[in-house]
């Protein structure tokens, strides 16, 4: 695929999803999110969290669909973001900048899809969310996705968004009586990166509109304090926001790099006396 001109795309067909989770697994040992845990503000360990940036829901007899951030055309998150965190990459990928977001989270409130999520836990707590292995791509790390490749059926397949959908449609087309007559993603707010076919109806939430959502965020961001009170003033408050959570995040990176530094000095100590009996 030429990753350069084409937006992107995963489609995930839920008749061919054995619920086994390599994808899950895939997606966490890529983008080093570490283990889950079951932190009191998260609907149990399986659902989407800081550290599971793609879930697999459990439906009646034996069906499984796969959950994680649609890439939206429009993506409301984006355009709810104050400061650019988030953005829409040329090839189609929403992706977060930690270093310019100043933790407001309007991010996740503006979500149809309730996707991002936030590292409570983390002294620098930041926005969590799939980023659809965007700079591991463009890097030429990988070819595709880690959960698409992770995948042993072929039920969640990556490529080019108009290759995606004509494939979606010619599988709905060769089996009509089977599969339900839609494909999750193609209209829903403005369209997304990720779709999804199905034989059973799925508990996405696909009831949002079909218009593109930024214009909606926008109308909403005009109500809240920073706009309200000028945003020369917003700025500055802004500044020492995000001036503030690059200074935790230096002296957290000092910190690490100097337990680093006295692990390595400690073990180089103990091996001292046998290599010096050789
Ligand atoms: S699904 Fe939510 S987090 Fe993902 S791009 Fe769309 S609005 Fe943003
Ligand atoms: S595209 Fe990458 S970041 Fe997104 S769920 Fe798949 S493996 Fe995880
Ligand atoms: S790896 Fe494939 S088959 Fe397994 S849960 Fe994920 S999408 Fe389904």
């Amino acid at each position: 695929m030429n990753t350069n001109t084409k937006h992107w795309s995963i489609l995930t067909d839920v008749t061919k999803c054995i619920g086994c989770e390599s994808c899950v697994e895939g997606c966490r040992e890529a983008n080093h999110t570490g283990n889950d845990r079951p932190w009191a503000w998260q609907n149990g360990v399986r659902d989407l969290s800081a550290s599971r940036w793609t879930t697999i829901d459990r439906l009646p007899e034996n069906h499984y669909v796969r959950r994680q951030c649609r890439h939206c055309i429009s993506p409301a998150c984006a355009s709810a973001c104050p400061v650019g965190a988030l953005s829409k990459t040329p090839e189609g990928a929403v992706v977060y900048d930690a270093v310019k977001c100043m933790g407001c989270r309007y991010c996740m409130m503006a979500c149809p899809f309730g996707v991002p999520r936030y590292s409570w836990d983390s002294a620098v707590p930041e926005v969590r969310k799939c980023v659809l292995c965007h700079d591991r791509i463009k890097k030429g790390e990988a070819k595709e996705p880690a959960c698409t490749s992770s995948c042993p059926t072929g039920a969640t397949i990556f490529g080019p968004r108009d290759e995606m959908l004509a494939e979606a449609k010619k599988r709905l087309a060769a089996k009509p009586d089977f599969y339900k007559q839609h494909i999750w993603g193609e209209h829903e707010a403005g369209g997304t990166g990720v779709l999804t076919i199905s034989d059973v109806d799925l508990p996405l939430p696909m009831d949002v509109p079909e218009d593109a959502l930024p214009k909606r965020t926008w109308a909403a961001l005009r109500t809240v304090p920073f706009v309200f009170v000028g945003v020369g003033a917003g700025m500055i408050g802004l500044r020492f926001i995000i001036g503030r959570r690059n200074e935790i995040r230096a002296v957290e990176a000092e910190a690490k790099a100097r337990q680093a530094a006295a692990a390595v000095a400690e073990e180089s100590t103990e091996q001292s006396p046998e290599e010096n009996d050789q």
